[in-house]
């Protein structure tokens, strides 16, 4: 293996270093599920895609080179570019997921605590607590009223905002803490935003919460709701502030929520760069994956199913035994991140079976843990169509496991989608300190990706 970077003539880096430009825009505002499925909306509207409620109504039918998106719930998406042959041929599909690693407001979050107004969070998916203190946080919300109607929050952002954050205990006052484990040392419960500290002008001299008060004012007056309000609402606590190059040669991207967002992206732009297809060419972004792929909006829910029902009735070939050749006869990349090599903790890693930065877009062919528990272990012969086609087109790939043997594990969507007797395999880019604030990804490995995706659209 040899890294990419040396056989990258200088056309080449500007392609990488311009790609990358464009990823780095996407991640810097689109820190929350309903921010991703949005931004995919109106990339799709730029390259000529449908609602396909819209096109439902047309009372058309599908035909080759039409082109429509679907989104539920605001937090799932999915495109797909018609191909010239009919749907049970199966499809050619990439999915990654939006949602990431973040501390959620509670539903009743604001409270006051000698004369500092702060709000109640609870995590959500896999973090090491101690890495989300200290940090500048911005607030991502979207609050819905009783009347149906909903209000969008976005704080910490630009930068002339305020921003918040947690703060942690000071080290002349932390011997206790230090010799707790990194997983004790901080609760859940002590996971609480500082909101505010300067008291609400009263003339009654017995009213109380003042500052609590001031911070509720600060949101009634700026954006039109109640303390109450917060119970139908989804605040998502995220670091503060674009993603930016890292290293002095700015190889790499540092940046919040590029697991899964590297692969959302690519795999986003890989389909809108698509303008034929014989086999239909999708893309799907769901939610909920950090938490188990659950709910409506996860991989689990009969969403895409009733997409591709939709779909094929379009096309005026439905049934369920079409429905089931659809299936079986499709290709997907389940396009999401794995653990890149890092030399300051080699003890976790296997080194002929790590992915490294810089060494192209990963595929692992099995993650889960305790002997590949929960994993979708990828046929071998469809690893070999894809090893044909990266190897056709240059693309730079390399084959990797989650980590050591017994090292720990994780999940991807992968099995979902191979459940419904789908060809799947993982492919995605190696991320160092993944999970933490702020994630580390190769400009390089991004670039392949892309590469990868698109490749795989044209030619599976
Ligand atoms: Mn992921
Ligand atoms: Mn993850």
């Amino acid at each position: 293996m040899e890294t990419v970077w040396k056989k990258y003539s200088d056309k080449d880096l500007k392609k990488v270093f311009d790609f990358a430009e464009g990823y780095k825009e996407f991640i810097s505002v689109n820190k929350t599920e309903r921010e991703c499925t949005e931004y995919a909306v109106k990339t799709a509207k730029e390259h000529g895609y449908v609602d396909l409620n819209e096109f439902e109504k047309s009372g058309k039918k599908l035909k080759a080179g039409d082109k429509v998106y679907v989104t539920n719930r605001g937090k799932n998406f999915a495109a797909f570019l018609i191909g010239e042959k009919p749907l049970s041929e199966g499809i050619r599909l990439l999915g990654a997921h939006i949602d990431s690693p973040r501390l959620d407001l509670k539903q009743h979050p604001v409270y006051e605590d000698t004369d500092m107004a702060f709000g109640k969070t609870h995590y959500y998916g896999g973090i090491k607590k101690y890495q989300w203190v200290t940090l500048p946080m911005a607030l991502h919300g979207v609050v819905c009223l009783k009347d149906g109607s909903k209000v969008k929050v976005v704080i910490g952002e630009d930068p002339s905002d305020p921003v918040v954050g947690i703060t942690d205990l000071l080290i002349h006052l932390a011997k206790d803490q230090l010799a707790k484990t990194s997983r004790e040392a901080l609760e859940g419960e002590q996971l609480n935003i500082t909101l505010g500290s300067i008291p609400l002008t009263s003339n009654d001299e017995k009213e109380t919460e003042l500052v609590k008060k001031n911070v509720l004012k600060f949101f009634k007056d700026k954006y039109g709701f109640e303390e109450e309000d917060f119970m139908s609402a989804e605040f998502e606590v995220v670091p503060a502030g674009p993603a930016r190059d890292y290293g002095l040669d700015r190889s790499m991207v540092m940046g919040y929520g590029q697991d899964d967002r590297v692969c959302a992206y690519t795999s986003l732009m890989s389909l809108m760069d698509l303008e034929k297809t014989d086999r239909t060419a999708a893309v799907l972004l769901v939610d909920k994956e950090e938490v188990g792929s659950i709910g409506a909006t996860g991989m689990q829910s009969r969403f895409f199913d009733g997409i591709l029902v939709e779909l094929m009735t379009l096309e005026g070939n439905y049934s369920e035994f079409a429905m089931r050749k659809l299936y079986g006869n499709s290709d997907m990349l389940s396009n999401d991140v794995s653990a890149g090599y890092d030399p300051n903790f080699p003890q976790v890693m296997e080194k002929n079976n790590s992915a490294y930065l810089g060494m192209g877009m990963t595929m692992n062919k099995y993650v889960g843990s305790g002997g590949k528990g929960g994993s979708n272990d990828a046929n071998p012969e469809y690893i070999a169509r894809i090893r044909h086609i990266l190897e056709d087109e240059g693309i730079a790939y390399q084959t990797a496991e989650l980590g050591r043997v017994d090292a720990g594990g994780g999940g991807t969507i992968a099995y979902i989608l191979a459940n419904y007797n789908m060809n799947v395999v993982d492919c995605g880019v190696a991320v160092l300190s993944m999970h933490s604030p702020w994630e580390v990804t190769s400009k390089a490995d991004i670039y392949e990706a892309y590469k990868a995706y698109h490749a795989f659209l044209k030619n599976i």
